[in-house]
């Protein structure tokens, strides 16, 4: 069956790759103008697949932030986000690839990705993310090197956090989508389901309050999501950990970090679902949920792709 097209619609699919605190989400989170992701000062905090969307005029672009790529993946759940990652840049309609141009090993490191990267590049654009940092002569030399080597179809140079050259940024991303009916409402900007989101909101605030302590094994799950008669939300979450040694360091002296978590993640989870919210949180104790396959579906990660 034939899709009537009668509006001019187009619509298209863009990855973002880069390496961990390359700036994805911060750059996602510009594009949309409206918080989407979860942008962390932690690595590798993104784990789940992020989409956005941008619509404007007849144009309609879906961002797929990948979770990290890592030069020298070990664990198993890494191999298995690279997959995922690799998996999906393939189907999309271009990918983009981010470098955080502000540090010498942030540099060299993409290198190691890029060179595992299987071109053409003709047909992916460099970002350098991050020129806020970094002096002009040293950004146009890199940007310059870095083009004569992979021959990218483009190159751009942005402050995903300060916004400069975003905006032709996404002006190339409109002139690059193929006709084609738009796949989302004009007014949605992520499809990422809102219980998924809460627990990346609540994942967030573990990572920065935590810091150093925080368990590498760990994620947080929406174990229940109610809609009250007053209209305010109830959500129950679970902070799952792999070792019981865990479990004290998540609920800190007397229940005070647990306590801190849970109430800036309240606080964001209102802003961002613009009503009441009722936050309870608990931490349970899994060993082997990183062998449960259930557990990589959830995040929105094909278990088929998970290394054995
Ligand atoms: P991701 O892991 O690639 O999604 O990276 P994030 O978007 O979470 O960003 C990682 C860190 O880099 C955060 O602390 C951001 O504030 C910072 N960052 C992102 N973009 C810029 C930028 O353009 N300039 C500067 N100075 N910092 C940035
Ligand atoms: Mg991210």
């Amino acid at each position: 069956m034939k899709i009537e097209n009668a509006d001019n619609q187009r619509c298209g699919f863009v990855t973002l790759l880069g390496a961990p605190n390359a700036g994805k989400s911060t750059l996602v989170n510009q594009l949309i103008g409206q918080k989407v992701s979860i942008v962390s000062p932690k690595v590798q905090t993104t784990r789940t697949r992020v989409s956005a969307v941008l619509t404007e005029g007849d144009c309609q672009a879906v961002f797929i932030d990948t979770p990290g790529i890592f030069a020298d993946p070990k664990r198993r759940l890494e191999k298995a986000m690279i997959s995922m990652a690799w998996h999906e840049a393939h189907q999309t309609d271009r990918i983009m690839v981010l470098v955080d141009a502000s540090k010498k090993a942030a540099v060299q490191h993409s290198e190691i990705i890029l060179s595992n990267l299987k071109g053409p590049f003709s047909k992916i654009d460099l970002i350098l993310n991050k020129v806020d940092a970094v002096p002009k002569e040293s950004l146009l030399a890199l940007a310059d090197r870095l083009m004569t080597e992979y021959g990218f179809a483009s190159c751009f140079m942005v402050s995903a956090l300060k916004g400069s050259g975003v905006e032709q940024l996404r002006k190339h991303v409109f002139d690059l989508l193929p006709e084609g009916p738009w796949h989302y409402p004009e007014d949605q900007i992520t499809d990422m389901a809102n219980p998924l989101l809460a627990a990346e909101v609540t994942r967030e605030k573990l990572f920065l309050n935590l810091n150093q302590e925080l368990p590498y094994e760990l994620t947080v799950e929406t174990e229940s999501w109610a809609v009250q008669n007053n209209g305010d939300l109830r959500i129950e979450q679970a902070i799952i950990v792999s070792k019981s040694g865990h479990k004290g360091i998540i609920l800190g002296n007397k229940g005070q970090k647990i306590k801190k978590v849970g109430a800036d993640s309240r606080r964001d989870l209102s802003d961002l679902f613009g009503r009441k919210v009722h936050l309870f949180l608990f931490v349970k104790v899994k060993e082997k949920w990183l062998d449960d396959m259930e557990r990589y579906r959830e995040m929105g990660i094909d278990p088929s792709l998970v290394p054995r």
